[in-house]
């Protein structure tokens, strides 16, 4: 542990669904997702985006305590449905990493262990979500793929190309990068930096403190079994790193 540990909490869909049996951690019913918010600002946690919490990461700036990123990977339809509705309302910003050869598109991806394969938001959507001011957006990489598995030049393309691509569409910088799976080595954490992303997030969890790592920064995963309560106590006390830094 160290000094002035932060929370990056990590959602995926936020909707209605009904009690599932497998990958939980990866959906948040719409109602609990609106207490846990209510929750944040009754307890004025500050919400920052990552530019805040890599800067705090880096010493370039302190931020209190009880200060949290709100991250939703691979930019999910009900993102804007479930999740945005109430993160406007509470004027609470976000930040949503999108696969750049998914945008507009169902998630595939899923097909091979039998998942459902809910539709991805539309060019439209994002840059709705952009004009509001509230939603900044990362990348994912291309078609959503262990990068520390992947051959040297396929983990290449993943973060080199999805940057040219979302850039290109969105006509603007994508600052940060998000592993698939978490699943990254050292060779593809220097391609993040060299391909010019200012920092990376897994799937470790831990705290942001002063002197973290800016291309594995560690996240809390928000699980559909979280009560209230858990919520909280995740958010206060699971801050020493579950898996150690490469
Ligand atoms: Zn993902």
């Amino acid at each position: 542990m160290g000094i002035g540990g932060v929370s990056i909490l990590m959602y995926h869909q936020v909707g209605d669904f009904a009690p599932m049996k497998s990958h939980r951690s990866t959906y948040c019913h719409y109602k609990s997702f609106s207490r846990q918010m209510h929750l944040l600002k009754a307890l004025r946690f500050r919400v920052v985006d990552m530019d805040a919490i890599l800067d705090h990461a880096k010493g370039k700036r302190r931020l209190p305590k009880r200060t949290v990123c709100l991250t939703f990977d691979d930019g999910y339809e009900n993102f804007y449905q479930y999740a945005f509705p109430v993160l406007k309302r509470l004027g609470l910003c976000s930040t949503v990493f999108l696969l750049a050869g998914y945008i507009g598109k169902d998630s595939t991806w899923f097909r091979e262990d039998g998942r459902d394969t809910p539709p991805l938001m539309t060019q439209e959507r994002v840059n709705i979500l952009m004009e509001s001011g509230l939603v900044t957006f990362g990348s994912h990489g291309v078609y959503h793929k262990r990068l520390g598995d992947l051959p040297e030049d396929a983990a290449h393309f993943e973060v080199f190309h999805s940057k040219k691509t979302l850039e290109a569409m969105f006509k603007r910088e994508f600052k940060h990068f998000c592993y698939p799976y978490g699943s990254y080595n050292r060779a593809v954490m220097k391609m993040v930096r060299e391909a010019g992303y200012h920092s990376a997030v897994s799937c470790a969890r831990g705290a942001v403190w002063l002197g973290s790592h800016p291309y594995q920064l560690p996240r809390k995963a928000i699980s559909y079994g979280d009560s209230l309560i858990g919520f909280l106590w995740k958010l206060l006390f699971k801050n020493r790193r579950k898996h150690p830094e490469l």
